[in-house]
């Protein structure tokens, strides 16, 4: 994805802060990672200073985009983005540990 593609996308797809609802200025996007087919991007409002991701990924029938709304900086999301995602065998785990045990508010309040 060249340099104006990724402009004209962060601007079309998030222009309105979700919080105060102003327009984002270009100069607070933070480009975090991209390859052929999809960016993250990290945008700041310059009137709330609150913070969204954005991931833009090219799709066989088009451009798809979600964001969220963060409290992590543009480091912290670096950081977290390139730990091991979670995989099903784990939340399977988890669920059955919970399952199993009974209890878990009572069991995670003697941690
Ligand atoms: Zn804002």
């Amino acid at each position: 994805m060249n340099q104006d593609q990724r402009g004209q996308f962060s601007v079309r797809l998030i222009q309105k802060c979700p919080v105060c609802n102003n327009d984002y200025n270009e100069g607070r996007v933070e480009i975090l990672e991209e390859n052929e087919y999809s960016f993250l991007a990290y945008l700041t409002c310059g009137f709330c200073a609150s913070s969204i991701i954005v991931r833009v990924m090219t799709m066989p029938h088009g451009l798809v985009g979600n964001a969220i709304l963060t409290d992590l900086t543009a480091a912290e999301v670096a950081v977290y983005g390139a730990e091991p995602s979670v995989v099903s065998d784990q939340v399977l785990a988890i669920h059955q540990l919970i399952d199993s045990n009974g209890f878990f508010i009572e069991k995670m309040r003697k941690i």
